[in-house]
């Protein structure tokens, strides 16, 4: 596959065909579009630029059947963490070995169901998860999740996942005894990682466990690269292709050209930029008569409609005003509910034209990961975030 410097560029929806899909549809707002074909250009740049690395989607990033059976189609394998995903992956084509059930925290009911399904591949991180594995799932291929720290990743995935390489190490060890297949290992740095020097330092702790393993008679067979790799929010991120060739380094550093199996599971990288969500402008209002009194710009969607990401204002999303233009001064956004913390944006201040109007309508690109699967069910009764692929 050629990728030309072109697609170095990060690829954004058609805005005509948005603008069509949504005149056509007479659609209300909110509502989040998904552009098929940006899925499937981020998904080949990756596969372009890191040729080595098998791909599995993480499905939470964005569960729209569209959207997992357009990777399907391209050849894509899946990251999974519940039954229900798991059937998501089947019914859009995806066979059971193309899955793997990732998640370190699983009922062993739900372990079975998927073993009887034809799942063979199962993540692991503790003693207690494993003996379950080696129960339900009997000679599948386990790898065990390490703790790396997330630094510079802003939705970090630190702390709750992974062990210690020297637990990592006995665990394997027990994998093998239990009548598992001791596959690999697996670690995450972390969501929307800003430094692409962060999968060299854990594929550091990797090369030190696959060297203590193949001393005690175990010869691990892959690694997990996690996902970790960003979408294109207000702050500029590094390419694609730096990420790639700066993993790549890694792993010849540290395995040299004897390379294992080597596996990754992008979701935001994939997803993210190919979503618009539009929302209106439900008030527009001050708390005082003070000159500098900041503008609260309350929006028909909030923390609980789908944008949780701004849990902690992590994510900064592009926004666009509809339509106005103008001199601009800073503004608070808030979601629809009756629950105080539904702020999105109260320490960054974006700058929003002066012109606005209640009614107007604010867009928020690269919003197709980590949105309409993040909506409650209806909180204040605030429908959950309709997707549409176009
Ligand atoms: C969420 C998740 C991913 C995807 O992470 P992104 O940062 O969105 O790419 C990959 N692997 C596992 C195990 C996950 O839980």
């Amino acid at each position: 596959m050629r990728v030309g410097a072109r697609s170095k560029l990060p690829k954004f929806p058609s805005r005509e065909k948005i603008e069509k899909f949504i005149a056509d549809n007479r659609l209300k707002t909110p509502y989040l579009i998904v552009d098929l074909d940006v899925v499937e250009h981020n998904y080949k740049t990756l596969r372009a630029t890191l040729p080595v690395a098998d791909v599995f989607y993480a499905v939470k990033a964005n569960p729209a059947p569209e959207v997992i059976k357009r990777l399907v189609k391209l050849g894509s394998h899946f990251d999974v963490a519940s039954p229900a995903e798991v059937e998501l992956a089947l019914e859009a084509g995806a066979k059971p070995e193309m899955i793997s059930l990732g998640n370190t925290i699983k009922k062993e009911e739900d372990i079975k169901w998927a073993y009887d399904y034809g799942v063979r591949m199962f993540a692991f991180d503790s003693e207690a998860e494993l003996q379950k594995l080696a129960r339900s799932a009997p000679g599948s291929k386990v790898f065990c999740r390490l703790l790396v720290s997330c630094e510079g990743a802003d939705w970090p995935l630190s702390r709750k996942f992974g062990c210690e390489v020297d637990m990592a190490r006995d665990l394997l060890i027990k994998a093998k005894d239990l009548g598992l297949e001791p596959y690999g290992v697996s670690f995450h740095v972390g969501s929307q990682q800003t430094r692409v020097d962060q999968w060299g330092n854990a594929l550091g702790q990797a090369a030190a466990l696959f060297k203590a393993l193949e001393g005690s008679g175990v010869k691990l067979q892959m690694i997990n690269l996690g996902g970790g790799l960003p979408a294109h929010y207000t702050d500029s991120v590094s390419s694609v292709n730096s990420y790639s060739s700066a993993i790549m380094k890694a792993l010849t550093k540290h395995f040299g050209a004897d390379l294992p199996r080597i596996i990754t599971e992008p979701g935001r990288s994939l997803v993210g930029d190919s979503g618009v969500l539009d929302a209106e402008i439900v008030l527009i209002s001050k708390k005082s008569y003070a000159d500098d009194e900041t503008r609260w710009i309350y929006l028909d969607i909030g923390k609980f409609g789908g944008l949780a990401e701004t849990l902690d204002e992590a994510i900064k999303y592009r926004i666009e005003p509809l339509g106005r233009k103008g001199a601009t001064a800073p503004a608070i956004m808030a979601g629809p509910s009756c629950d105080s913390a539904d702020i999105l944006y109260e320490k960054f201040k974006y700058q929003m034209p002066l012109s606005l109007q209640v009614g107007d309508k604010l867009r928020f690109h690269s919003t197709g990961a980590y949105t309409a699967s993040y909506a409650s069910v209806g909180f204040n009764g605030f429908a959950p975030l309709p997707t549409y692929c176009i």
